[in-house]
């Protein structure tokens, strides 16, 4: 370590350049790629910045949800999600689409309060002042109630230990709301303090939006899930094994879940919205009856295959960085939504297309099939083909007996000569 890193955040982006170049030894043209993804307007977004990072954005198709045709621009490097989401959403628009239902969404914050000699009576009297404390919440971030929005309801729960959390349930309209709920809980946390006579520990929004649930439905006559030698029937059949599979199993739980994340969190990059706060609820929603559970269902009755999915998907349309993303704005108008409940709608669909499209293959011909195709791409690019070389080289390396960086070059040579 040669170079110094002291007061990193202050320097200017050319010196931030030189002080990696410094340490790390980098070449001109290696330089050259932070200038090549640099984009000013992100410079006050994060810290240290130095460029942005290019992720592939392309577009799901084939979606209709609560009757109305989607298309859902997804960013994500990993080949075979856009196809697998497309595909899913085809079956189920043959069947007639996509509902959902939503009932409400509101986040919430929680002010946790510690060494109480008596919760039951700390909590009576902050349950007496509820109203007085969600009013002292709404002068915290008054334009949310002005929106129509605003602090809703204040719920305790003793935890043990001495413990007690002292939930704000606030409807944060467009937005995501993490700051805007950050702000009222620590105006809350102040007045709780005085009326408790105790400082509270922490006061922060709790990432498990149980009050921000939408659900996702659909009905598909077994017909439309034929493939290739598996009977419609058939192949409904071993989708609600897989499905009953991951209601017993964490292990096949937790990769049945991750192919439904594999979608939400594309639309949710795609959105600008904050992907990790989507992948901590839905977790924590995975496992509310005690074990970690796949997050959707599909049962069969011989006729008709039926799948819902249900999660927390507190989004937002505004807030964050959203605004200054011109690509997550241009996506709002892509997706045709105007309000963050319609983002949800579209992020639970397509959550379920994908795990869909999924579990059918792993069920019928096995996913390797259809990802090994997409997988080649990559790996003939990796390997230094030209997008001209690509086609010829992915018939070869479909024949070759290993499908690995070696062989490809190999064939890349032999193409060249
Ligand atoms: P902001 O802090 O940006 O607040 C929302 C903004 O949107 C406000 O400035 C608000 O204006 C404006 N706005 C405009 N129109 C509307 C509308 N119709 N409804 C609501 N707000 C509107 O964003 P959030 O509070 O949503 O916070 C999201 C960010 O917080 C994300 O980037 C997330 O990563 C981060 N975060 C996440 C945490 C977590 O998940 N645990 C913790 C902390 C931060 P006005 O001010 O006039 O009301």
């Amino acid at each position: 370590m040669t170079a110094d890193f002291r007061h990193f955040y202050q320097k200017s982006w050319a010196e931030r350049v030189a002080i990696v170049a410094e340490q790390t030894q980098l070449s001109a043209a290696e330089q050259a790629l932070f200038k090549k993804y640099y984009l000013p307007q992100h410079h006050d977004i994060i810290e240290n910045y130095l460029t942005d990072y290019p992720l592939p954005m392309g577009l799901a198709v084939n979606f209709v949800i609560d009757g109305q045709a989607h298309i859902v621009p997804m960013v994500t490097e990993e080949p075979s999600v856009i196809a697998a989401a497309s595909n899913g959403a085809k079956i189920v628009k043959r069947a007639g689409g996509f509902r959902t239902t939503l009932k409400r969404r509101e986040m919430i914050g929680q002010i946790v309060l510690e060494q109480l000699p008596d919760p039951q009576q700390t909590a009576a009297l902050i349950e007496s002042h509820a109203v007085r404390l969600l009013e002292v919440a709404d002068a915290a971030h008054p334009s949310l109630k002005k929106r129509g929005g605003g602090a809703r309801k204040l719920r305790t729960r003793i935890l043990g230990a001495g413990y007690l959390s002292v939930d704000l349930f606030v409807d944060v309209q467009a937005a995501m709301g993490a700051n805007m709920l950050n702000s009222m809980l620590e105006a809350v946390a102040k007045s709780i303090g005085v009326l408790t006579k105790t400082a509270p520990l922490m006061s922060i929004l709790s990432n498990y939006a149980t009050a921000s649930l939408v659900k996702a439905e659909c009905d598909i006559p077994v017909g439309l899930l034929q493939a290739g030698r598996y009977s419609g029937q058939l192949v409904a059949q071993k989708i609600a094994a897989a499905s009953q599979v991951a209601q017993l199993d964490p292990y096949r739980a937790t990769t049945h879940n991750k192919g439904i994340m594999n979608g939400i969190d594309a639309v949710a990059v795609a959105t600008g919205n904050d992907w990790r706060a989507l992948e901590s609820g839905a977790h924590a929603y995975a496992v509310q009856a005690g074990q970690y559970r796949g997050m959707s269902c599909w049962t069969t009755d011989g006729q008709t295959l039926y799948g819902s999915l249900e999660l927390p998907l507190p989004v937002g349309i505004v807030g964050g960085s959203i605004k200054i993303n011109e690509l997550a704005q241009l996506n709002q108008r892509l997706l045709g939504i105007t309000s963050a409940r319609d983002l949800e709608r579209i992020m639970v669909a397509t959550g379920l297309a994908q795990n869909l499209a999924a579990v059918r293959a792993l069920v019928t011909t096995g996913i390797q099939q259809g990802h090994m195709h997409l997988q080649l791409k990559s790996l003939a690019l990796a390997a230094g083909a030209t997008p001209e070389e690509v086609p010829r080289l992915l018939q070869q390396l479909e024949q070759a007996p290993h499908q690995d960086l070696a062989t490809t070059q190999r064939l890349i040579a032999t193409l060249r000569r």
